[in-house]
């Protein structure tokens, strides 16, 4: 299928209350994997890329590769750029017809945040680009937050107001999820959720979904929050059936042996976040 815009993903999940899962890769073996997954699953799917891996292989590759790709599987498929406080990266993936990105100036002032948030989102729009909002920096678990009521930061009026006045396509609100491995149980804030969807009812983000429970998924996804990010789940399996393929054939010197086991692995993993998160079966 021809790679859709984020919009029409983030609007059908939102609107019939199912979560796409936005996975993280890094190179061709994952993006492989993710999209294999969702065919599998008969999923919409959000192919997540970090700035470090646009760093690496550079926007035009991955896109080129994205769209050749995509055009492989059934399902519709969708290209975002994570967590990004640099406008240039941002300008370099839109020109390469990225479909979206994070513009991240979470470590901005509110007013700074705000106005720099409109520009790039005037800016995206006008090429088809949807744009990911951000207001309170995402913890990571090494700072302290992971496992503790890592609430909302921003005053509710302003969070909304942050919404409507930028025009952003989703938000990804504080409401105590965090990057990495949780040390504990998190502290989820499902009630910020509602409340944004209450004042300003546009998709909201998931950041740090690698260890919430079903159940944590489940109720953050009937509230509001059709996008779900998946990164460190996916390091763990790829670098884990790595060396477990290695450790096993010591022998075995076929590359394309080593990275077919690895894709399975990944498979496996990314079709369970996809039932979880209910997208199985909704690619039109
Ligand atoms: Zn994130």
């Amino acid at each position: 299928m021809p790679v859709v815009p984020m919009q029409q993903i983030l609007k059908h999940a939102f609107d019939n209350r199912y979560g796409v899962g936005a996975f993280n890769i890094v190179d061709w073996v994952t993006m492989d994997a993710v999209l294999y997954a969702a065919a599998e699953t008969k999923s919409p799917v959000i192919v997540q890329v970090s700035v470090k891996t646009v760093k690496v292989m550079g926007a035009r590759l991955i896109r080129v590769m994205f769209e050749e790709m995509a055009g492989r599987v059934p399902v519709p498929a969708t290209l975002h750029l994570d967590h990004c406080p640099d406008r240039k990266v941002i300008e370099e993936c839109v020109a390469a017809g990225w479909n979206s990105v994070l513009f991240d100036a979470s470590k901005l002032t509110y007013e700074d945040n705000m106005a720099q948030t409109k520009e790039v989102v005037q800016f995206a729009h006008q090429h088809g680009v949807a744009v990911e909002g951000e207001l309170e920096a995402v913890k990571g678990v090494e700072d302290g937050i992971g496992d503790e009521y890592g609430g909302a930061v921003v005053a509710l009026d302003k969070a909304v107001a942050f919404i409507r006045e930028t025009g952003i396509d989703s938000f990804a609100p504080a409401i105590g999820t965090a990057h990495g491995l949780y040390k504990g149980k998190p502290k989820i804030n499902y009630q910020r959720v509602s409340e944004i969807m209450e004042a300003a009812p546009v998709p909201l983000v998931v950041h740090g979904g690698t260890g919430l429970s079903e159940e944590t998924f489940h109720e953050l996804i009937r509230r509001g929050t059709p996008k779900i990010n998946i990164s460190t789940q996916l390091k763990i399996t790829l670098a884990d059936s790595y060396r477990t393929y290695l450790e096993e054939h010591p022998t075995e010197y076929d590359p394309l042996k080593l990275l077919g086991a690895v894709k399975k692995k990944l498979v496996a993993q990314v079709e369970s976040f996809m039932r979880i998160f209910g997208s199985e079966g909704h690619a039109a």
